[in-house]
């Protein structure tokens, strides 16, 4: 009789405790983050405070990962601190090309966008791709006319206009004889999220890296390197040099040694980026497990992040 109370109130316990816990991560990219003044790193962490704590409040009210991933991501493509939607780096011919990819671990619901340079939240449209077509990446033109179609807000182009990153891709083209061989790795975003019900969703959005060839698609809009998120195990955001998480399939990785080798998501993550570190793989992630946990390795000098839990408070840190 003892024996079986006491496997009924550890059957609770599990149960209560797994439905109670909730959480956000957010990042605003992994780089050097070295002249960053006062007043802008005081502005940085006020915008990823905003984007975790409305998208925690989202969680708060019992509402879904995936609507608070792809708010937290919204937030921060509106604002011309990051390297995402308005304020995206500019590519060698001096254009703004972004990517974004959202996913869903309940069903492994995944949707991405490529190359698109007048919508105005790219993230809203890679949702609009994993929910309203058969497809799970559209690229340029096609996915700007999709947008078109799906009710997206379309803006001119010279709303993502940036001064300054514009300035940097010049002074680039200049200094280098090759493209992307010295490029700026900051501010992509993203936002991993666990909900009430035990569900997992990822979101990601950048303008990829300064001084990139015209068409080149880093790792932010594809599934398993960018972004993943699975139900039960993990969700995953990158940051920094796409090759290398494209070629190493970071962000499912990241699941996989968890699933398979039994890592805890500390381990598996941070081992991850210090792997990446020992080839030259600069960059960072953040990621939440299906307890709520929450990891953020980076091996730059800094990346920009911000979290809240129904265990840990709101916070934000660059380094
Ligand atoms: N991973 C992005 C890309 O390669 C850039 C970044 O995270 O800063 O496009």
């Amino acid at each position: 009789m003892r024996t079986r109370l006491l496997i009924v109130f550890f059957l609770m316990s599990t149960f209560l405790n797994s439905e109670e816990n909730f959480g956000i991560v957010v990042h605003g990219g992994a780089g050097v983050m070295s002249g960053l003044s006062e007043e802008t790193r005081s502005q940085i962490n006020a915008k990823i405070k905003e984007s975790v704590s409305e998208a925690f409040l989202i969680l708060e009210n019992g509402g879904s990962s995936i609507d608070a991933v792809e708010k937290a991501v919204t937030i921060l493509e509106d604002s011309p601190l990051f390297n995402a939607g308005r304020g995206s780096v500019y590519s060698s011919d001096e254009v703004q090309e972004m990517d974004a990819s959202i996913m869903d671990g309940k069903k492994r619901l995944a949707g991405a966008v490529a190359s698109v340079s007048i919508v105005k939240n790219p993230i809203k449209l890679a949702r609009k791709v994993a929910e309203e077509t058969d497809h799970v990446l559209l690229v340029g033109d096609g996915a700007e006319a999709f947008a078109k179609n799906a009710g997206i807000e379309i803006v001119d182009s010279s709303y993502f206009y940036h001064e300054e990153r514009l300035q940097r891709v010049r002074n680039l083209k200049k200094n280098v004889s090759k493209f992307y061989k010295k490029s700026d790795k900051i501010g992509t975003v993203g936002a991993v999220a666990l909900d009430k019900m035990g569900n997992i969703s990822a979101a990601t959005s950048t303008g990829g890296m300064t001084n990139k060839l015209p068409g080149r698609v880093g790792d932010s809009p594809i599934i398993g390197s960018g972004t993943w998120a699975q139900n039960g195990v993990c969700g995953v955001s990158s940051t920094g040099h796409g090759e290398y998480f494209i070629k190493y399939q970071v962000a499912r990785e990241v699941c996989i040694r968890m699933e398979y080798l039994n890592q805890s998501l500390s381990k598996s993550s941070s081992s991850i980026i210090n792997e990446l570190a020992d080839i030259g793989g600069s960059g960072g992630l953040i990621a939440i497990d299906s307890k709520g946990n929450i990891s953020t390795p980076f091996n730059t000098k800094g990346m920009i992040r911000g979290s809240q839990t129904n265990k840990k408070e709101l916070s934000s840190e660059i380094y």
